[in-house]
């Protein structure tokens, strides 16, 4: 049973990674930012990972992180801690995240550039259709318990991973440079990178997360990776800084 339990758990875990994967490359650094361009194999292979683990519709994705960025800490911020406190950005992060992301009004303003497309209509809107694939699935591999709870246990933490990037990292942490956002290393390794928050609002166009020695940014070594199989294009091999360094 034991085993069962940890298996379960284990492919849980791996179902977040994968997911945190295509989160961090395609939907915030490809996507929102333009800091790399993938090939269009590689977008959608992506765009089936999204579909199938997350549910996300990656121009709602793009446009409240754009949204964020535009007003980060401020009162417009879609989950600023500093405006609602940490805890309820922790908690409540999907409700905040859908306020901006059902409003048509604000997708259509801050992902203009992301309209919806065909393959949107017919397929990757209906994230019922993909989610429940991916269920029957690991249900087929794992039996119906250790299925269920393998699937369960991947969407809680993918949840409080992406939730804890927007709460723990704008509260916990260390400021290098002159921003809200803070570097939380051990949420970078288990968010590809995405800890590397004050980073990331330091150098938003930057493909890179990791900026100084000792930093370790999961998500840099797929664009790289990428990048050398010729399937990504990097915008600036140096980050270019739109905060300049805490003295
Ligand atoms: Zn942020
Ligand atoms: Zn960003």
């Amino acid at each position: 049973m034991l085993t069962t339990i940890g298996l379960a758990l284990l492919v849980g875990f791996a179902l977040t990674q994968i997911a945190n994967v295509a989160t961090t490359v395609y939907l915030h650094r490809s996507l929102a930012h333009r800091a790399v361009t993938l090939s269009r194999p590689l977008v959608m292979m992506n765009r089936v990972v999204v579909w199938l683990l997350t549910g996300i519709r990656p121009r709602q994705w793009a446009a409240v992180h754009r949204k964020h960025h535009a007003f980060t800490d401020e009162e417009a911020d879609p989950h600023s801690p500093l405006q609602l406190g940490w805890v309820r950005v922790q908690l409540t992060n999907v409700m905040l995240y859908r306020r901006v992301a059902r409003d048509e009004e604000q997708v259509k303003k801050f992902a203009r550039d992301l309209p919806q497309t065909t393959l949107d209509r017919i397929l990757f809107d209906h994230a019922l259709i993909g989610l429940g694939l991916t269920t029957a699935v690991v249900i087929a591999f794992l039996g119906v318990w250790a299925g269920v709870l393998a699937v369960a246990f991947h969407f809680v933490l993918y949840l409080s991973l992406s939730a804890a990037v927007n709460a723990v990292a704008h509260t916990f942490g260390k400021r290098p440079f002159q921003n809200s956002a803070t570097n939380l290393q051990w949420l970078a390794l288990l968010t590809c990178g995405e800890g590397l928050h004050n980073n990331h609002h330091a150098a938003p166009t930057s493909a890179r997360f990791s900026l100084d020695p000792g930093q370790i940014d999961p998500g840099w070594w797929f664009i790289r990776a990428a990048q050398s199989a010729h399937q990504a294009t990097i915008r600036h091999e140096t980050p270019v800084l739109a905060t300049p360094r805490s003295t």
